[in-house]
């Protein structure tokens, strides 16, 4: 069994990170609960084939005994939005009500370094195929944009415009971060929907940096819901 030693983190790509702060129950903590229903009792090997045995049934319940604290870093705004569609978990996300874009860093108008605070698309560092020719001069008009953006925000506040007001100009692909307790049931139907190549590619990464943290402390699990669900290629992709 894995020992979990917090926190356990894993880049998204493209830009962001997944921090794995707290978890309640193990690898086998389903099928160890599932055993109430006939009072039984298993050793490790039973709990294994019990645990694979639930997941082909689609018996999931016993899957909401696993939660998993999260602390995600640094993603779009848009995807923090597809985030909390998923009604079935408990996020807490940062307010630009209260805090301003260059909180806790310094905003320096490079690709790299602006891509930290303001998400550039994937294409524009070759992360993704894509038939843009003329990125060179896009990527220069995109960071201008950006630029303005956050200079009119910086001169509406400096002018005595409330932050929760002025936010109103600033790049809908502005980073933000939250916390989002999640359990196993609910991780797998967000796994299900936001592996898949219909769903945008931003979240598929999120999905995919989740999925190497599940990999490191419910190994079984996420390898047997995976194979089962016809996921598997999605996340090697
Ligand atoms: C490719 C893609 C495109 C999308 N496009 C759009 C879009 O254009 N517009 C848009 O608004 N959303 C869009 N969504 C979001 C989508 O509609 C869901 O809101 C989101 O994916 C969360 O899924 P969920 O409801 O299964 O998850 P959760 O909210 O976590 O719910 C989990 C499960 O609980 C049950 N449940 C939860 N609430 C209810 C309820 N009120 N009634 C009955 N059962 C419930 C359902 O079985 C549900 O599957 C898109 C999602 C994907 C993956």
């Amino acid at each position: 069994m894995p020992v979990f030693e917090p926190p356990i983190k894993e880049e998204i790509l493209g830009g962001g990170l997944v921090l794995l702060e707290e978890m309640l129950g193990d690898d086998l903590t389903p099928a160890k609960i599932a055993r109430i229903s006939y009072l039984s009792e298993g050793d490790e090997e039973a709990n294994r084939k019990l645990l694979i045995k639930l997941l082909h049934m689609k018996h999931f319940s016993p899957f909401e005994q696993q939660v998993f604290r999260f602390k995600i870093e640094g993603i779009p705004m848009y995807i923090g939005e597809q985030l909390l569609r998923h009604r079935i978990a408990s996020p807490l996300k940062r307010s630009f009500r209260f805090t301003s874009p260059d909180k806790g860093t310094t905003i320096e108008y490079t690709p790299d370094s602006l891509n930290k605070i303001v998400h550039i698309p994937p294409e524009f560092f070759n992360l993704r195929e894509s038939h843009i020719d003329n990125k060179d001069e896009l990527i220069q008009d995109i960071i201008n944009h950006i630029r303005k953006s956050v200079e009119l925000y910086q001169k509406l506040v400096e002018s005595g415009l409330r932050k929760e007001a002025a936010r109103t100009v600033l790049p809908a692909g502005l980073r933000t971060s939250l916390y989002w307790t999640i359990n196993m049931r609910s991780l797998m139907n967000f796994l299900e929907q936001r592996l898949s190549p219909k769903a945008q590619w931003e979240i598929r990464e999120l999905a995919k940096a989740v999925v190497r943290i599940l990999y490191r402390v419910v190994p079984l699990t996420i390898d047997n819901f995976l194979k089962i669900s016809g996921l598997e290629k999605y996340y090697r992709e």
